[in-house]
């Protein structure tokens, strides 16, 4: 198995990967100038023009893009190549308002299939592998995109796609799944599936590797996912609109290394002033080799910590630490600040708990509360009342020591709250409704 996928420039120096962005961000400002009313008349507005740009640092200077330029700018407004170089088109559905379409030149398919090569040979993934794609094909990214990536390695390729979901754990048994790409939610939900079919996905298949993503997930869900399967599950990250899923952790398992000779990060306060090294906020991308629609300081919204030191891997790309939630996922319940990923954490950690839980924001006359169902297990579901008080009580408590805040938790029979076989829905916020 290989180490790397291309050793080279996984472990180039910094200050050869600080040149290499150095001289693609300069080529990409001016190749956007010339190619993109958009963008033109945003850096007109911002009173930059290419030749203001450099260094590194002058990226700053550059204005942000959101996904609401995107939106606006449906369907192809905003990109930079004539329509005649474009091979695929992805779609994302937005929750509100219009989809966001991204497009890709034959050179965005190879820089993304590679970027997942070797994401997923940091996952010590390789040829002799059968990997079971279960993300959705189609206009969603994360089918096509690690199907790609796998064939790249010379791994065999399952493309199951989303549900049927007995039917894929047959399959992972009958062509022996070493590895399975999907989202955290739906293999927990087949983890259960397959219990009920008699089937131990620990004992009685070869699947060794999961590589998990499209929604955030804590720590003590992978130590949950890893001891109950007897596998690995490494992190997996990436947007729609930077192509799709592209950046894997490594073996190491502490960050998820992003190519810096393709994307140029940033982390940013709530101003879009950046924050000081090692604190967290929002993730800036720039993508340097982008070619139909290349996005500049795009505002991912997605809140994490950035760290540039050498990883134990050897690879020197800097790391995205586990991603805390999207900055709008966060709720502010009585003026405190809550991630469901941190909800998540403290329930992981307590054994009477089941995998399947659901937050309710809601408001009381003027007050908010939060509710948190939650299923609890086959085993320590009781008849006893009292049995079931002393563990509500338990929860809440342990929730009050992480969030500083009082949540009322109701617990419910395994298999009671809804199961997603794509993202799953954990939060509901009827004050918005
Ligand atoms: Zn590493």
């Amino acid at each position: 198995m290989l180490d790397y996928w291309n050793s080279r420039i996984e472990r180039a120096p910094l200050d050869e990967l600080r040149e290499i962005q150095t001289r693609k961000l300069r080529q990409l400002v001016d190749t956007v100038y010339r190619s993109s009313q958009f963008y033109r008349k945003r850096f007109k507005e911002a009173g930059v023009k290419p030749e203001d740009i450099k260094t590194l640092d002058d990226v700053t200077k550059l204005p942000f893009t959101f996904k609401k330029d995107l939106r606006d700018n449906y369907p192809t407004n905003m990109f930079c190549v004539p329509l005649n170089q474009v091979v695929r088109f992805h779609v994302s559905s937005g929750t509100t308002g219009k989809p966001t379409v991204v497009g890709y030149t034959r050179g965005d398919i190879d820089c993304w299939t590679t970027s997942l090569a070797r994401a997923l040979t940091a996952c010590g993934l390789g040829r002799g592998d059968v990997i079971q794609v279960s993300y959705g094909y189609g206009l969603f990214t994360g089918g096509l995109g690690l199907h790609y990536g796998a064939e790249e390695i010379g791994a065999s390729v399952i493309p199951m796609g989303v549900g049927n979901t007995e039917r894929q754990i047959e399959l992972m048994q009958d062509l022996h799944a070493t590895a399975i790409a999907c989202t955290p939610s739906y293999l927990l939900h087949m983890n259960e599936v397959a219990k009920k079919m008699g089937i131990s996905i620990k004992d009685e298949t070869d699947l060794k590797v999961a590589i998990l993503g499209a929604e955030p997930w804590s720590l003590e869900t992978r130590k949950r996912i890893e001891d109950t399967m007897g596998i690995k599950a490494y992190d997996i990250y990436g947007t729609s609109e930077l192509s799709g899923p592209l950046f894997t952790e490594c073996k190491e398992q502490n960050g998820i290394h992003v190519w810096a000779d393709h994307f140029l990060l940033e982390v940013v306060d709530k101003n879009g002033d950046p924050v000081k090294e090692g604190q967290r906020g929002e993730l800036v991308v720039t993508t340097l080799s982008k070619e139909a629609l290349p996005l500049i300081r795009y505002r991912v919204g997605d809140i994490t910590i950035l760290n540039n030191e050498e990883c134990e891997c050897g690879r020197t790309h800097p790391r995205i630490m586990r991603i805390l939630g999207r900055a709008d996922d966060m709720l502010i319940i009585r003026g405190i600040n809550v991630f469901p990923s941190q909800i998540e954490s403290v329930l992981m950690t307590i054994p009477e708990v089941g995998e399947h839980f659901q937050i309710i924001a809601d408001r009381n006359g003027e007050l908010d509360e939060l509710t948190v169902r939650v299923e609890v297990t086959k085993a320590a579901f009781s008849d006893k009342l009292a049995d079931l008080m002393k563990l509500e009580k338990k929860i809440e408590y342990e929730l009050h020591k992480v969030l500083n805040l009082s949540t009322k938790v109701e617990l419910v029979e395994t298999g009671t709250l809804p199961r997603s076989q794509g993202k799953s829905q954990k939060v509901i916020d009827k004050r918005k409704i």
